[in-house]
């Protein structure tokens, strides 16, 4: 916890730094109650070492698998899973894929949890749709382990790195888990994003909503909004919110997590955020309240900000995974009329060198 302590400082010390003369404020950073075993998204590649089978991370930048790599930050439920299933596919003398050779089949796990309600999902990635003994697998899985809610097998025969193949085939549950972020409802599947770390995506949330300071008439912009959990988490202190995602996926499991919660003020708009804005800002109908923004670690765009500066939502927050481009957006917005009130560190990945900020800036003409 020591070495947790000083790496929190050091966060906190470094977006003070680059924030210093943009904003009066930086609040003290939201750290975790437990910095270990946070990501609830386990991915385990599979390989063979002297004749024994090995799942972990890849050695950063290359192709060795490290045993039990990453598990220090893991879920340990998933880590078991996982590690049961090494046990299994021992048993079984499943072969395991070689990159180099392209042989073989069983291939990688990825586990999901959803800390809200205990659900788990499993997604077994092999490269062939014939599973020898798939029922005996899938029986002695969930009979070890009742809490798996979910079993996938994903058939992937590529040879560039992504993780899953096109082709699924759901053969226990549902194909999905269900956790909950502030009392809302959301749907995980084996592709959906979702927040890696539930307790401290919760803070984000918690502060983002506290400096939007919602009334029920105001008319929210979420911009970036993924798969609309933000938003969600907003509907009911707001009197309607309109999210904005480029990601065509992202925008239908917005759909369902929006009837999964009856949040029928919400709706979401599959679109460039920016190409968004200028064009509501040029057609001058639409006007927002609060403009909410949680753009990707390269921030949004002067074209973004303009628009912003046109349509003159009163408040603006701003959540941002880089407080670089957040330090650079924030002059944009400066001239644009919005100057920031303050500013809130949260340490949504312990132990690693990213760090999120929340930031409210509000209309000054
Ligand atoms: N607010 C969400 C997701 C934030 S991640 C959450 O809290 O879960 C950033 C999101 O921005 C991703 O879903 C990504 O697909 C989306 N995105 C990236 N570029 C975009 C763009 N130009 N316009 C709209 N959305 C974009």
């Amino acid at each position: 916890m020591q070495d947790y302590e000083k790496e929190l400082s050091l966060k906190q010390e470094r977006v003070g730094h680059l924030l210093s003369g943009l904003v009066p404020v930086v609040e003290p950073i939201i750290g975790a109650d437990n910095p270990y075993h946070y990501r609830n998204k386990v991915h385990a590649a599979l390989g063979m070492d002297r004749g024994r089978i090995i799942a972990g991370t890849y050695e950063p930048g290359t192709h060795k698998i490290i045993d039990g790599g990453g598990n220090e930050l893991e879920n340990e439920s998933a880590v078991k899973v996982i590690n049961d299933i090494v046990k299994i596919a021992a048993k079984y003398h499943m072969s395991i894929y070689n990159e180099k050779t392209g042989q073989g089949f069983l291939r990688r796990i990825l586990v999901r949890t959803a800390d809200g309600t205990g659900q788990m999902l499993v997604v077994v990635v092999v490269t062939d749709h014939m599973f020898p003994g798939k029922k005996n697998f899938v029986k002695t899985l969930v009979g070890k382990h009742p809490e798996i809610t979910s079993i996938v097998i994903n058939i992937n025969r590529r040879t560039d790195s992504m993780i899953l193949g096109d082709k699924s085939e759901v053969c226990y549950g549902p194909g999905y888990i269900t956790d909950t972020l502030l009392g809302k409802k959301f749907s995980i599947s084996a592709e959906s994003f979702y927040q890696i770390n539930r307790e401290q995506a919760q803070k984000l949330y918690a502060k983002a909503i506290e400096y939007a300071g919602l009334s029920k008439s105001d008319r929210v912009l979420d911009a970036y909004c993924g798969t609309g959990t933000i938003g969600i988490c907003m509907s009911d202190d707001a009197g309607s919110v309109v999210g904005v995602e480029l990601n065509s996926k992202a925008v239908s499991d917005a759909g369902h997590n929006i009837r999964k919660n009856n949040a029928s003020n919400v709706k979401v708009i599959n679109a460039d955020a920016t190409e968004y804005m200028e064009k509501t800002a040029a057609a001058g109908k639409e006007q927002f309240d609060v403009v909410l923004l949680d753009p990707p670690r390269e921030g949004t765009t002067p074209e973004f900000i303009s628009a912003c500066g046109k349509l003159k939502p009163s408040r603006i927050v701003y959540v941002s995974c880089n407080p670089e481009t957040l330090a650079r957006d924030l002059k944009l917005f400066a001239e644009e009329g919005y100057s920031a009130v303050k500013a809130c560190p949260v340490d949504m990945f312990c132990f690693t060198e990213h760090v999120e900020t929340v930031c409210l800036l509000s209309n000054t003409q």
